[in-house]
């Protein structure tokens, strides 16, 4: 199979990239940088897509860059490195006289309300509620597919938690003042923390991008996938159970206020408030997870 992943040089890019092709699979890059084995999102756009049969977008902004304060140019970065590149691939893919059987954006969970109590399957209705649900319903949007290209080409969306894995993400930002003995809970501790091992992230895509079954019929809406572990976990948890393995103290909280004033409110919200996220049609779809508990992930993680 031959796949084209916008934003493949990333973290999950990466990731996903050593599954194909060790599968045996060909993989092209979208970049803004041009390189071997790449393309650029203006090539894409002048020359139309590449043959491939399967696409994934995975480009973005990241949206806790430590090296950004949280201003109106950054969150028209947040906004535009997501939809014009989804968008960029949807046209592509809507426009191509061999179009790929498989399309998957790797969106995020920030769509479901944070809440300590609700929770959310792929089935759950929501609207935007704040600007990280909007750019989500945004981003959803600009991958749609128009009814005629969706007849042969399969629509999925995956909404992953935090992607832990040691070269990326939230991690690598972690490991080091929690090795200090300087890791805490964030804000109250006790919000839910939907997170997914980057290896697990990359083997759902990987799935995704398989042709559909003959049997399966056209479906003008995408299939959603919730890219989280079959594990609720709170921040408390996950901040005591690294702290435990890593063999460090975790008795330095970190107040909201604080990550606030850091990142902004309206991004500090990632940290200081979460979702109970199921991932109903993931386990459905038959996929098994390596990493399903967060023991396992974080051993494999800190001992990697
Ligand atoms: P990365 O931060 O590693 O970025 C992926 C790629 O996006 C980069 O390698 C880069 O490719 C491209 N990119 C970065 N900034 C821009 C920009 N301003 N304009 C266009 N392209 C840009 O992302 P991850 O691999 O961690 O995540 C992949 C996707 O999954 C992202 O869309 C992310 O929002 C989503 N996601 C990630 C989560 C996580 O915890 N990591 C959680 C939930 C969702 P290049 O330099 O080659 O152009």
């Amino acid at each position: 199979m031959r796949v084209l992943i916008g934003g493949g040089s990333g973290f999950v890019g990466r990731e996903l990239t050593r599954l194909l092709r060790d599968k045996g699979h060909e993989v092209t890059l979208i970049s803004r940088q041009p390189g071997p084995g790449r393309i650029t999102w203006k090539e894409l756009e002048s020359r139309g897509l590449p043959p491939c049969d399967g696409a994934v977008n995975l480009a973005g902004e990241n949206v806790l860059n430590p090296l950004r304060w949280w201003n109106e140019r950054y969150k028209k970065d947040l906004f535009s490195s997501r939809i014009d590149t989804t968008k960029a691939l949807s046209e592509a893919i809507a426009a191509s006289s061999s179009p790929p059987h498989s399309w998957v954006l790797v969106s995020g969970v920030a769509c479901y309300k944070p809440s300590l109590t609700a929770e959310y399957t792929e089935d759950s209705e929501w609207t935007p509620f704040d600007l990280l649900s909007q750019l989500v319903k945004e981003w959803e949007a600009a991958a749609f597919l128009p009814e005629n290209a969706a007849k042969t080409t399969k629509q999925v969306v995956i909404r992953a938690g935090a992607v832990l894995g040691r070269d990326g993400g939230a991690m690598k930002q972690m490991l080091l003042p929690f090795w200090l003995g300087l890791g805490g809970t964030l804000g109250s501790g006790s919000q839910p923390f939907p997170w997914i091992h980057v290896s697990d992230l990359a083997g759902i895509i990987a799935r995704s991008l398989e042709p559909p079954a003959n049997t399966e019929a056209p479906n003008p809406s995408p299939q959603v996938y919730n890219g989280v572990a079959p594990a609720i976990t709170t921040n408390h948890e996950f901040t005591k159970e690294l702290g435990r393995i890593l063999r460090r103290p975790t008795i330095l909280p970190v107040p909201e206020f604080v990550l606030s004033a850091m990142l902004g409110s309206e991004r500090a919200v990632i940290l200081t408030q979460g979702q109970k996220v199921i991932p109903l049609k993931t386990l459905e779809s038959g996929y098994q997870f390596k990493y399903p508990d967060l023991t396992l992930a974080l051993k494999q993680i800190v001992g990697s």
